[in-house]
């Protein structure tokens, strides 16, 4: 049984981990969806406001595309090289005021989104009509071609769009053509809120159904190993009982049939010692019952008949009547307190101070040290004994209803498990506590703590 719940439970736990993968990867599809689809619509918004930056300024345009001429012309006298013709279109002195307005227009366009950009050249050809294409430069889009914007690197921006432009010339006579080749970057601050937020109703499901699933999980594991640690009880208490009722039915069996003989019948002291054998059999059985009946009530239904009382005196007469019981324990009492007076049900709470006396000499003690002091303005009587004690990790479950600590090699001693139970809700019905404390081999104490 112990097997296949921990296996169940190895089961039901690489389930739930299978099933919280699945759920992370859905959310990580989802997240790089929201992503490509919100790239998606920056493109189509930033296409709508600006095709190929004439409708920011034309003015400004127009006085940019007579200074790409006049580098241009330059370079055809010779006046300049490759590289002077690339610095100065790209230290080109419009940049901070196209910048400028483009950074306006974004603003002015796209209020909902914070924006840094930057428009990348990448190519620069010249073609004049008698000669083959001059490329003057053409090269990946690299930040550090930037033509304007504000971007300061290209790493955490995405590709809006490639614009292409065409300007035509004459050069002594001979038309050429200018070709320019540029990209736009861009970069929304702030995006991954953006998508987070876009997400929150999705991650908020997810969330929701994997901790149900976990609650319900723990909820279903919990309820087994109770529902197993129920049948092992129930299943302790059977064997208890039946082992307990079945010397007094035994004897009950042969005593009767013992009587059947007529020779035992006529015999005064035969017939006697019988009888008081059934009647003693008889009461132990009544005995039995009555602790199973006074143990299925419940702490609060337990009806309490409380009267004043001296507690030493009260202690001392448990005592006295113990020690006729059993004559051979060495039964000692060290009252640090006197005259205390308790207000509780004499008959409940002598049944269960004799039950951890009991359990003291069942278990093996010889020696008991009652004795009693004032805790915290609590009557404390504890119960010490030398006997085998009970191990550290049994504790938690002693004063369970049915509970015996497993057997095995430990004691051999009869019990159903209710001794303890019935200490503890009667203790507890006076609003008292009661605790041990033992380790395995080293003998117990037992504590109560009662109202004064
Ligand atoms: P029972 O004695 O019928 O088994 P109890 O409820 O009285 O049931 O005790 C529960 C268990 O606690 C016992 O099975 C025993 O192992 C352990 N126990 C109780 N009192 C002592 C004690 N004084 N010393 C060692 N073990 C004890």
């Amino acid at each position: 049984m112990k097997r296949r719940i921990n296996l169940l439970i190895a089961f039901s736990a690489v389930a739930l981990i299978v099933l919280t993968t699945v759920q992370c990867y859905l959310v990580k599809t989802a997240y790089d969806y929201k992503v490509a689809q919100f790239h998606t619509q920056i493109k189509n918004e930033i296409a709508q406001i600006t095709n190929n930056y004439s409708d920011i300024d034309s003015a400004l345009v127009c006085k940019k595309e007579i200074l790409y001429k006049t580098l241009s012309e330059n370079y055809f006298q010779g006046k300049k090289t490759k590289l002077d013709l690339k610095n100065g279109v790209l230290k080109n002195e419009y940049q901070s005021s196209i910048t400028e307005q483009l950074r306006r227009k974004f603003e002015r366009d796209l209020p909902n989104f914070k924006i840094d950009f930057a428009i990348v050249l990448n190519k620069f050809i010249l073609y004049k009509n008698t000669q083959k294409a001059d490329t003057i430069f053409s090269e990946k889009p690299f930040i550090q071609n930037k033509l304007y914007g504000n971007l300061a690197s290209l790493n955490h921006a995405f590709l809006v769009r490639s614009y292409v432009g065409t300007t035509n010339g004459t050069f002594e006579n001979q038309e050429y053509k200018l070709l320019t080749e540029d990209s736009m970057y861009v970069s929304v601050i702030d995006w991954e809120m953006i998508i987070l937020r876009r997400m929150t109703f999705i991650l908020i499901l997810s969330l929701l159904s994997i901790t149900t699933l976990i609650s319900l999980f723990v909820i279903a594991i919990k309820a087994l190993i109770k529902q197993k640690k129920v049948s092992d009880v129930k299943t302790d208490f059977i064997n208890n009982i039946t082992h307990e009722l079945k010397t007094p039915l035994a004897t009950l069996g042969i005593s009767t049939k013992i009587l059947e003989q007529k020779n035992i019948r006529e015999n005064d002291e035969n017939f006697n010692a019988i009888v008081n054998t059934i009647s003693r059999q008889n009461n132990r059985l009544q005995n039995l019952i009555d602790q199973v009946m006074a143990n299925s009530l419940a702490e609060n239904e337990i009806e309490l008949k409380k009267e004043k009382i001296e507690a030493e005196d009260f202690l001392l007469s448990i005592v006295n009547d113990f020690k006729l019981t059993f004559p051979k324990i060495d039964i000692k009492t060290d009252f640090k307190t006197s005259n205390t007076i308790l207000v509780l049900d004499k008959f409940h709470v002598t049944t269960a101070f004799l039950n951890v006396l009991e359990n003291a000499v069942k278990y093996g003690s010889n020696t008991i040290t009652i004795t009693t002091k004032i805790i915290e303005k609590q009557f404390s009587i504890s119960f010490e004994d030398n006997g085998i004690g009970i191990a550290k990790n049994k504790q938690a479950l002693l004063f369970e209803k049915f509970y015996r600590v497993e057997q095995g090699n430990l004691h051999n001693t009869k019990g159903l498990g209710l001794g303890l139970y019935y200490v503890d809700q009667i203790i507890k019905a006076h609003q008292g506590s009661v605790n041990v404390i033992s380790d395995l081999g080293k003998g117990a104490q037992f504590t109560i703590l009662l109202k004064v």
